[in-house]
């Protein structure tokens, strides 16, 4: 089946507003028009707005880093799924770093996708074994594990536009990319298939996997000649618009 790759870079803690607009300014001109490849850019929450500016008029989405799950109320620092409904297209959910730094649980992000499902914002849900899992060989359990109870109660009709992103979290930021067989491999036999068994072939056919970690202008290639590797979720290399720019255009091509 072909699916459309996307291609989201995740800027983390880093930029500026003004730092954020310019930096957009420029995907905006070389990226605006592409539309081989859907491209979204996630900057921190205070460089949304600039951002947003920056990419108006183009094809280009908006993706926010992080939401939570209430509607509103005593959550200091916390931003709700109807504050970014309308205006940001995508979320970021379940990353890593999140869950190693901010206690994430798969009960916190699977509410975060129901939140996000019923505001209709895209999310990009992060999943991935940590260095000692993998090294223990359980790298099926824990992804499987992850997928399942992260999109329980996902509705089979908003299903097929979520986008997984699976991050083994030994290769981000650390320059030790996956191989790519190894990505596929993941991709097809432990993420798809779990997506097959919540929603059926027809929608986990549909839905796009991306590969994150360490993916740079020199390797995006060959992870998106993969069958089920549907683009990539992109932190260091996003920051830099050469090499993202490169990377768009691979996964466009
Ligand atoms: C990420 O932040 O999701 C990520 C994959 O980072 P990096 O590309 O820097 O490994």
């Amino acid at each position: 089946m072909k699916r459309i790759p996307v291609l989201a870079g995740n800027w983390k803690m880093n930029k500026t507003p003004a730092e954020a607009s310019e930096l957009a300014r420029l995907f905006a001109k070389s990226l605006g028009t592409v539309t081989e490849a859907e491209v979204v850019l996630c900057p921190p929450y205070v460089a949304l707005l600039a951002v947003q500016a920056a990419i108006q008029g183009t094809r280009i989405g908006l993706g926010a880093q992080n939401l939570h799950w209430e509607k509103s109320g005593a959550f200091t620092g916390e931003i709700s799924a109807g504050m970014l409904a309308g205006w940001c297209s995508h979320v970021i959910i379940g990353h890593s770093e999140r869950r190693q730094h901010f206690g994430e649980t798969d009960e916190t992000v699977n509410k975060k996708v129901i939140a996000a499902q019923k505001h209709g914002l895209i999310p990009i849900v992060c999943v991935g074994e940590t260095l000692a899992e993998n090294e223990a060989g359980r790298t099926a359990e824990v992804v499987r594990r992850q997928t399942l109870e992260g999109l329980k109660g996902v509705d089979a009709g908003f299903a097929s536009q979520i986008v997984v992103a699976y991050e083994p979290v030994w290769a981000i930021g650390t320059g030790r990319a996956s191989s790519a067989e190894n990505a596929e491999n993941v991709h097809r036999n432990v993420v798809r298939a779990a997506l097959k068994d919540l929603f059926g072939s027809e929608t986990a056919e549909a839905i796009r996997i991306l590969y994150g970690g360490s993916v740079t202008a020199a390797n995006a290639a060959e992870f998106f000649s993969q069958a089920d590797i549907d683009g990539a979720l992109v932190g260091g290399a996003s920051l830099k618009s050469d090499e993202f720019i490169a990377i768009a255009r691979a996964a466009a091509s």
